[in-house]
C-alpha cells in the first residue's frame, strides 16, 4: 500500500527557493525517487510525487492469467483448429451466458458444488454463478429452445469457465474449454462422432503425444448392485483410486467381496485385447457394454483414428453422477501433474433440466493446457507476420501515407504506420523488432512521383514502387535486387532528430 510521501529538505532547513535540488522519497511498496533539477521544477516534481503516492499497482487476482500478444496468438491457433475442424463434422457454433442460475448447476452436481464456484447474488437478490463448464448451460437451452430443431443437435461453444480451485501449473480459477456436444443422435454413432473429433482436434493442432483412455461407466454402473447414491460414492473411491475408502464403503453396504474386481479392473489399460481380461473378471453380465467398446474401435478405424492414439481403459470413471455409458478421457504426458487435457462421455442432463430422456454425448477440452501442450510439442504456428509497416517521412505526407495505409488494408493485408512521429531510422528498427515483412517509406519526393520506397525487412533491399503496384509488390515474395540495400537508415533526417533529441 503506498503511503503520504515524507520529505527532506537538502542542506538543512533553508527554503525551497534556496537550493539547488531536492530529493523527493516515497515512501511505498515500491521505492519511487525523483530529483528536481532545480526549484523551478519543485511544483511538477510535488505533483509527480503525489500522483505516485495516490497510484497503486494492481495486481490480477489470483488463478487468472493475462495473455500477450505472443500466447494470445498460440490460444487462437489451438481454438482455430478445433473450430474448422468441428464445422467440417457439422458441428455449430452456440454462444450462452458467462453466468447461469446458481440452480443450474446445484441441480446438475449437487449443492456441495457451491464451494468450487464462483457463486454470488447480485442486486436483485438473485443466486447466479459464473459458469464453470458449459455443459449444463447447453443442456439448459436445449431443454429451453433447441429442442424443437430436427435431431442430431450437433453444437460447439468455446470460452471462459470459472472454477474456486487452488491454483498451480494448469490448474487455474479462469481458464477456457473447447466443448462440443451431440443432443439425439443414436448412442453408439455419436459417441464414436464426438471421439473422433476430440481426437481429431489433437491431430488437428499437431500434437503427438497424447493419447486418449476410453472407458465404459456403464459397465461398472450395471456391476455395482446399490442404490444411486451408494453407487456414486463407490465409484467416487475407484475414480480417485482411494482404495481404503473402497473397501470400507464395500464393507459398509455388505459387498466386501467386490473389492478385488474392482481393483483389478481400474488397473486395466490396453489394446482392444483388454476387453476380454475385464470381461472375465467381471462375468457375461457385463458382456454388452465391452461389445460396445469393440464397436466403438470399428468405429474409430473407420474415422481414420489410430490405435496408438487411444486405449480403452476401465479406470477411467470420471466421478460424475450423470455420465452413463462411454467415458474418456485424454492426456499429455508433458505436463506433469495437470496432464489431462480433456473429458467427456455419454450423459443424461436433459431429463434433469425438465427435459426428456434423449441420448446426449460430448466432450470439453482445456485451451489453456492444450496451448501449453502445444508448447511443449513445439506445435504451435508462429503467427503471421505483419504485412508492412507505412513510414511516413515529413509531416506533409501524413494523410497520403494513410491513403496508403487503407488500400494495403483494403487489400486483406497486415498494414500499420507510424503513430509516434519517430523519425526514418526509428522507424525501421520499430518496423524490424515488430517483425514487418516490408517497411513502405513514403517521402515528399517518392509521392510527388505517384511512388513509395519499399524495403524488404529481411534483406534490406530496396526498391521504387509506383503506388498502383504496391500491393502486388507486398504480395510478391521478397524482392531479391541485384543492388545491396541503400542504407538509408542514416538519413539526414535520422541525424538531425538524434541531435535535437540531445
Ligand atoms: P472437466 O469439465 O472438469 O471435465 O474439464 C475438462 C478439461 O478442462 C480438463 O480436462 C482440463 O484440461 C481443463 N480444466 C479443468 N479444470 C481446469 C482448471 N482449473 N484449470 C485449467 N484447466 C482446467
Amino acid at each position: 500500500m503506498t503511503r503520504n510521501p515524507v520529505f527532506w529538505r537538502a542542506k538543512g532547513r533553508r527554503p525551497f527557493s534556496d537550493v539547488d535540488f531536492v530529493v523527493v522519497f516515497i515512501v511505498s511498496e515500491n521505492w519511487w525517487l525523483r530529483v528536481a533539477a532545480s526549484p523551478v521544477e519543485l511544483p511538477e516534481t510535488f505533483m509527480i510525487a503525489h500522483r505516485y503516492a495516490a497510484s497503486r499497482m494492481f495486481e490480477r487476482p489470483r488463478g487468472t492469467n493475462d495473455w500477450g500478444p505472443e500466447d494470445m496468438a498460440k490460444r487462437r491457433f489451438v481454438e482455430s483448429r478445433f473450430i474448422q475442424l468441428a464445422e467440417s463434422f457439422g458441428f455449430r457454433e452456440v454462444s450462452t451466458p458467462t453466468f447461469e442460475s446458481l440452480d443450474l448447476f446445484t441441480a446438475k452436481s449437487g449443492s456441495a458444488i457451491v464451494r468450487e464456484l464462483y457463486a454470488f447474488k447480485d442486486q436483485g437478490g438473485r443466486d447466479l454463478a459464473l459458469r464453470p463448464e458449459f455443459t449444463a448451460s447447453i443442456l439448459r437451452f436445449y431443454v429451453s429452445d433447441l429442442r424443437s430443431r430436427p435431431k442430431p443437435i450437433k453444437v460447439y461453444t468455446t470460452g471462459n469457465v470459472f472454477r474456486y480451485e487452488e491454483p498451480q501449473k494448469g490448474r487455474y480459477r479462469e481458464f477456457f474449454q473447447l466443448n462440443a456436444e451431440i443432443i439425439g443422435g443414436a448412442t453408439l454413432p455419436s459417441d464414436a462422432e464426438v471421439l473422433a473429433l476430440a481426437i481429431g482436434t489433437m491431430r488437428a493442432i499437431g500434437l503427438k503425444q497424447v493419447k486418449a483412455r476410453i472407458g465404459n461407466i456403464g459397465i461398472l454402473r450395471g456391476f455395482l448392485p446399490f442404490a444411486p447414491a451408494d453407487q456414486a460414492v463407490v465409484l467416487h473411491s475407484l475414480d480417485k483410486r482411494n482404495f481404503p475408502m473402497l473397501d470400507a464403503e464395500l464393507d459398509r453396504l455388505g459387498r466386501p467381496d467386490l473389492s478385488k474386481a474392482l481393483r483389478q479392473l481400474v488397473e486395466l489399460s490396453g489394446d482392444v485385447s483388454i476387453l476380454d481380461q475385464a470381461a472375465k473378471i467381471l462375468g457375461s453380465e457385463a458382456g454388452a457394454g465391452f461389445e460396445y467398446l469393440r464397436k466403438i474401435a470399428d468405429l474409430l478405424d473407420a474415422y481414420g483414428v489410430s490405435q496408438q492414439d487411444y486405449a480403452f481403459d476401465m479406470g477411467v470413471v470420471r466421478g460424475l453422477d450423470y455420465y452413463t455409458g462411454m467415458v474418456f478421457e485424454i492426456d499429455s504426458p508433458n505436463l506433469g501433474a495437470e496432464k489431462q487435457v480433456g473429458g467427456g462421455g455419454a450423459y443424461n442432463l436433459a431429463e434433469v433440466f425438465g427435459g426428456e430422456r434423449i441420448a446426449q454425448t460430448g466432450f470439453a477440452l482445456g485451451l489453456d493446457r492444450l496451448v501449453m501442450s502445444a508448447e511443449a510439442e513445439r506445435a504451435t504456428e508462429t503467427p503471421r507476420p505483419l504485412d508492412a509497416y507505412v513510414v511516413p517521412i515529413g509531416e506533409g505526407v501524413q494523410k497520403k501515407a494513410i491513403e496508403v495505409l487503407m488500400s494495403l488494408r483494403a487489400a486483406g493485408l497486415g498494414a500499420d504506420i507510424d503513430l509516434v512521429g519517430r523519425g526514418p531510422s526509428k522507424n525501421l528498427d520499430y518496423a524490424n523488432a515488430i517483425g514487418a515483412r516490408y517497411a513502405v517509406l513514403l517521402g515528399e519526393k517518392e509521392l510527388k512521383a505517384s511512388k513509395a520506397t519499399v524495403r524488404d525487412m529481411a534483406s534490406g533491399v530496396q526498391r521504387e514502387v509506383p503506388l498502383t503496384d504496391l500491393v502486388d509488390a507486398i504480395l510478391s515474395r521478397p524482392a531479391r535486387g541485384p543492388e545491396p540495400a541503400k542504407p538509408k537508415r542514416r538519413a539526414a533526417g535520422t541525424r538531425a532528430e538524434r541531435s535535437r533529441r540531445r
